[in-house]
């Protein structure tokens, strides 16, 4: 069975939707509310399980844990791994939803901010060429350290560098594919944001950073893969009826890990990724609309 570990954040998602989003100062009543699990560590784990791997997780959750433990144990997810924080709570993201699909989200890290590098576990990657996926919503330590011993013990180390902020020069050294969006790719890169294929395209060209692979993420427009020594190869996304594209991005990686796990090569793998996030952007919400096997082969 493909083996991933995924290190990273778990949070309660509280997600309100309402007409119009409230501006400062003013309060709006919701149309609708639902709570569900979140966090990109999870996300990831989940998409990276519904397509079969077998997936450890390496994070915190606070003394109100267990629901979430719950949840993630359905998915087949292993929660060895994840330790809890007995003075934290676990990582909130309120999320307001407009009737345009418009959002805004504020983010409590709780037990994700106490995961530190002595929880990482001494294995990382058990055998060599197995998929280790990390995300940016845990310490800028923790992430570092992942990144080389995942290397050291032989892993594919896939960084989803996801909020934005700078990777140390050794860890992105360490790095065999890394997945940003558009905006983390120019946030990397010290580079004035930029928008659609033909600006991605030149910023991924010139860009020259120093680790493996890169593949950038596109929303609508699909993803960009630069494998070093060979131009940047576009993957469109299928057309679909976008819903929702909370979600998208983590599915994309998980997909990613999945398929990489299986042996795939990178654009191989990529384009899976591709098929399963599109699928993610027609249902509503993050973790509900992360595809199983059998649907992937319904996308072209
Ligand atoms: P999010 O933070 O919303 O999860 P992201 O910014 O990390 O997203 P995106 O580049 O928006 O990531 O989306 C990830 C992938 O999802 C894209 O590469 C694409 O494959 C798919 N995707 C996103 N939006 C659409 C869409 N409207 N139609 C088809 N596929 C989409």
């Amino acid at each position: 069975m493909p083996s991933i570990t995924v290190v990273g954040s778990v949070n309660r998602d509280l997600v309100l939707t309402v007409e119009d989003l409230p501006r400062p100062g003013e309060t709006v009543l919701a149309r609708g509310f639902v709570e569900g699990v979140g966090g990109k560590g999870a996300n990831q784990a989940v998409a990276a399980a519904r397509l079969g791997s077998q997936v450890r997780l390496v994070a915190r959750v606070g003394a109100d844990g267990e629901p979430i433990r719950r949840v993630l144990a359905a998915e087949g997810v292993d929660l060895d791994a994840v330790l809890t924080a007995p003075d934290a709570r676990t990582g909130i993201a309120s999320v307001v939803v407009d009737r345009a699909g418009e959002n805004t989200i504020v983010v409590n890290p709780g037990a994700n901010a106490v995961l530190s590098v002595e929880d990482l576990p001494q294995w990382l990657a058990r055998t060599p060429g197995e998929v280790v996926l990390v995300q940016h919503e845990v310490a800028a330590d923790v992430v570092e350290a992942a990144v080389l011993r995942a290397r050291e013990q032989g892993g594919t180390v896939v960084l989803n560098p996801a909020p934005a902020r700078p990777v140390a020069p050794a860890a992105l050294a360490a790095v065999d594919v890394l997945v940003p969006n558009l905006g983390e790719l120019a946030a990397l890169l010290g580079a004035e944001p930029v928008s659609g294929l033909a600006a991605a395209r030149a910023l991924l060209e010139r860009a020259g950073l120093p680790c493996g692979a890169v593949v950038v993420t596109l929303g609508a427009d699909g993803a960009l893969i630069k494998q070093p020594g060979r131009p940047a190869v576009h993957l469109p996304a299928p057309v679909v009826d976008a819903v929702d594209t909370v979600g998208a991005g983590d599915t994309f990686c998980g997909a990613l890990a999945d398929a990489l796990a299986r042996g795939a090569d990178l654009p191989a793998a990529a384009a899976r990724a591709v098929r399963a996030a599109s699928l993610a952007v027609t249902g509503l919400g993050a973790q509900s609309s992360m595809p199983y096997p059998a649907q992937l082969d319904t996308v072209p």
